[in-house]
């Protein structure tokens, strides 16, 4: 007789924004607990898969797609964005212009993905505190506008990088 496997959660999840501002970094420290300062441009859309355990004690398999190259040429298909239960959307607080692109990358997340996709704003490098063009206010402020959930982030220095892919996966599988 066939022991029926264990059915486990699973949510996918696309990390957003433009290039440079450490997309793949922050895939690779939540995946690998790893951090490099030069990377690598891969090209195609690169995915992995981690186990991670809910707060309720139950398994659960999030899906990380990294857009890897393509945010460049503004290629991403309606059929990639479908994917998502969650997005990681992405700036650089020492990249103004990153910041600025974050309003037209909502405008492509409403037309292009699910209604009821949960999207996270992060402004990543918070490490680089003598470099920043983008403050913590002017982040809180973005995000109220659009009423979803900020954070500052560090692929670098390891800060808001587990728990918030850790917060978007329990919500996307708890909805
Ligand atoms: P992507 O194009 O958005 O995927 O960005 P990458 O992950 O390739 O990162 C671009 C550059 O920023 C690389 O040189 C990284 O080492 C650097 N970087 C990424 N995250 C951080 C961070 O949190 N702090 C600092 N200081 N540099 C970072
Ligand atoms: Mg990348």
């Amino acid at each position: 007789m066939a022991l029926k496997s264990e059915q486990k959660d699973s949510c996918t999840i696309i990390v957003l924004g433009e290039a440079n501002v450490g997309k793949t970094s922050l895939i690779n420290r939540f995946r690998n607990d790893q951090f490099q300062e030069q990377l690598l441009t891969t090209l195609g859309l690169d995915c992995t898969t981690k186990d991670i355990i809910l707060k309720s004690g139950k398994k659960a398999v999030m899906k990380i797609y990294d857009t890897a190259g393509q945010e460049r040429y503004r290629t991403i298909t309606k059929s990639y964005y479908q994917k998502a239960n969650g997005i990681l959307l992405i700036y650089s607080v020492k990249d103004r212009d990153s910041f600025m692109r974050i309003s037209d990358w909502i405008a492509e997340i409403r037309e292009k993905a699910k209604e009821d996709v949960l999207v996270f704003l992060i402004g990543n490098k918070c490490d680089e505190e003598n470099r920043r063009e983008v403050t913590k206010k002017q982040g809180e402020d973005l995000s109220k506008k659009y009423n979803i959930p900020f954070y500052e982030s560090s692929a670098k220095l390891d800060i808001n990088v587990k728990n918030v892919f850790q917060e978007l996966a329990e919500e996307a599988i708890n909805k």
